[in-house]
């Protein structure tokens, strides 16, 4: 598992801080943005954290 500080997409309603997620990882550039962006983390990530 790889934890990384907190990014996350405009398009999206969460926000990801594993580089093993895939909906993470498949963010468009000009949608990524740095930081939590006040939104709850997403289900992927969590599972990933077990
Ligand atoms: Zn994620």
């Amino acid at each position: 598992m790889s934890k990384k500080a907190p990014w996350h997409s405009v398009k999206q309603t969460v926000y990801h801080d594993d580089t093993d997620c895939n909906t993470g990882n498949n963010i468009e550039r000009e949608n990524l943005r740095t930081g939590t962006g006040g939104k709850p983390k997403c289900a992927e990530c969590k599972k990933l954290d077990k």
